[in-house]
């Protein structure tokens, strides 16, 4: 499926309206293996893209690029660079292709070549490992979702605040996984992708 200005900017509002519903949820996630902020976090990072992307980007690339740097300057801690590398890269791939499968492709490779998380560490890059698949094979479904987002549950963090925890990590889903949750959540929404 090809990523156009409008489904960009429809999938940005789904998912801005997603993190601004669930924002206390996503910082009660955040409170036992972290500080309590991540929802806030996001939702500042999310309303500064809403009000960026108001003035239509003039294409895709331009469209990323503006995300990316509303993302990186707001959300800040450590989601905010990651965020921002994300959708930096996917700003990159976009000057050869629109593929959404490969743009997302591109953007797990740049988080994890920022963040040095692998699978299985209790971090973002486990949903986004697991759904980027999906979007290519075009399985990607609700409870792909859900299942991605709790299978965080019981791993043991070994990246970021969280890590700090050891042991302790297990039993709560990540965070980031969970908003990455709701960015997925919101691609399989927009329609035409
Ligand atoms: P902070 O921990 O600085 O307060 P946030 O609370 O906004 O930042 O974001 C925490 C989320 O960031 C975690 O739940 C996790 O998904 C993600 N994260 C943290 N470190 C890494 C990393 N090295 N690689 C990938 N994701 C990470
Ligand atoms: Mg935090
Ligand atoms: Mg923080």
């Amino acid at each position: 499926m090809t990523l156009t200005v409008d489904t960009l900017t429809t999938w940005m509002s789904k998912f801005a309206e997603k993190v601004e519903t669930n924002k206390q949820f996503l910082s009660d996630l955040d409170t036992p293996i972290g500080d309590g902020d991540h929802g806030f976090n996001m939702d500042r990072g999310m309303k500064a893209v809403e009000e960026k992307l108001a003035t239509k980007p003039a294409d895709v690339t331009s469209g990323f690029k503006i995300i990316a740097m509303a993302l990186i300057s707001t959300v800040g801690g450590a989601s905010g660079p990651l965020y921002g590398t994300a959708f930096l890269e996917m700003a990159k791939k976009s000057t050869t292709t629109n593929d959404i499968g490969e743009l997302l492709d591109a953007a797990l490779a740049g988080i994890e070549m920022r963040g040095g998380a692998k699978p299985g560490d209790k971090t973002m890059v486990d949903v986004w490992n697991a759904l980027v698949p999906d979007v290519k094979n075009g399985t990607l479904t609700e409870n792909r979702i859900t299942e991605a987002v709790a299978a965080t549950k019981d791993m043991i963090a070994r990246k970021g605040r969280a890590s700090y925890l050891g042991e302790r990590s297990k039993g709560h889903v990540d965070p980031g996984s969970q908003s990455s949750g709701y960015l997925f959540e919101a691609l399989l929404e927009t329609e035409g992708l």
